[in-house]
């Protein structure tokens, strides 16, 4: 008997991120009725040229929405104490909602202390222990971008989460250990592995749900995969190299095109050759990624909708 062939789902982050954004402009709307204006205020330390590009796509996007925002950008030499005093002051406004410290900052400069200054309720990227207290114990807070565009993709998608085997890959703070905490709390059953787990492919092999976030490019194979599951890859790495570039996509004109005109291209933590065997899957570019800046928009009418006591939106 012949195989049929598996046509993999595509689950579109651009477009998810499209309706994301369409439903916070309607509650920018709804706010500028109301008298208020959402703002962002974020903070850019020294020259580094990637940050600068998402920092710049932050404040476009909130203007494209009707959102105030606000680029401070001190020098690389700024100290931490320069720096709480930034802080505090954009706490201590009253047309500031959110205040985001792009990272990473400058190694002289002490991060923990800073996030933890940003006042929790102006803390847009949800990484102060407040709210990753909150997301914790399934109370309403705001919640770090990344992985909360993980959760709108599957939502949105209609992937049901309750009571399936998922696995994460990479433990860290921005959204290995946030991701995981947010399956849980929507009942899938959890396993969060790492650098040091043993066996790894014993257990991605055995993920309904498996979340990529480890920064390898094409690390996933196909074969650490289980035919139908639902692929989220997180990675966004640059590939520089073109045996490589040829090796994760042999055949493919259009990367090798894109090789050619900027030197590299960009791939995430899972093969695409995995990609073929599963069932629906984010691609790279325009999957996850897509959704990152979407939320950071949700999180800051969120938070002004909170400081003004209009409650949390029902979803
Ligand atoms: P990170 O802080 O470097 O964490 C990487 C994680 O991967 C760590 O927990 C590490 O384990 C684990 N890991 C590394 N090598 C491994 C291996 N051989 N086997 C199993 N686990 C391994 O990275 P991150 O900030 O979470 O980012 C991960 C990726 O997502 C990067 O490509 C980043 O660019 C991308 N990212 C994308 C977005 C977005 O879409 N907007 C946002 C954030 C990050 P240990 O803890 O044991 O070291």
């Amino acid at each position: 008997m012949k195989r049929m062939k598996n046509t993999p789902r595509i689950l579109d982050g651009v477009a998810i991120a499209g309706q994301i954004k369409a439903e916070v402009a309607n509650e920018v709307k709804a706010l500028a009725a109301q008298g208020i204006t959402p703002g962002l205020a974020v903070i850019l330390v020294g020259e580094v040229p990637a940050s600068q590009i998402y920092v710049r796509s932050k404040v476009k996007t909130s203007g494209e929405l009707g959102i105030y925002s606000e680029l401070l950008t001190p020098p690389e030499s700024i100290t931490t104490e320069e720096m709480m005093v930034l802080v505090e002051e954009l706490n201590d406004r009253n047309d500031i909602d959110g205040i985001l410290i792009q990272l990473p900052l400058p190694k002289h400069v002490d991060t923990k202390r800073l996030l933890e200054a940003v006042s929790p309720e102006k803390d847009v990227d949800g990484f102060h222990p407040v709210n990753v207290g909150r997301l914790q114990s399934g109370q309403p807070g705001l919640a770090p971008c990344t992985p909360a565009g993980i959760m709108e993709i599957l939502r949105r998608s209609g992937l049901s989460v309750a009571g399936k085997n998922a696995v994460i890959v990479g433990r860290s703070d921005i959204v290995g250990k946030p991701a995981a905490m947010m399956l849980l709390n929507a009942s899938a059953t959890v396993t969060v592995c790492h650098s040091k787990t043993r066996d790894l492919a014993e257990f991605t092999r055995d993920a309904d749900i498996l979340v990529a976030a480890i920064g390898r490019p094409g690390f996933v194979t196909a074969q650490m995969v289980k035919p139908g599951a639902t692929l989220i890859d997180v990675g966004i790495n640059r590939v520089e190299d073109a045996a490589e570039v040829e090796g994760l996509f042999p055949g493919d004109e259009g990367r090798a095109a894109t090789f050619a005109k900027r030197g590299s291209v960009v791939v995430g933590d899972i093969h695409p050759a995995a990609f073929a065997v599963a069932g629906a899957y984010t691609p790279v570019p325009g999957g996850v990624g897509a959704l990152t800046i979407a939320m950071l928009m949700k999180n800051t009418v969120a938070a002004a909708k909170l400081r003004y006591g209009l409650g949390p939106e029902a979803d």
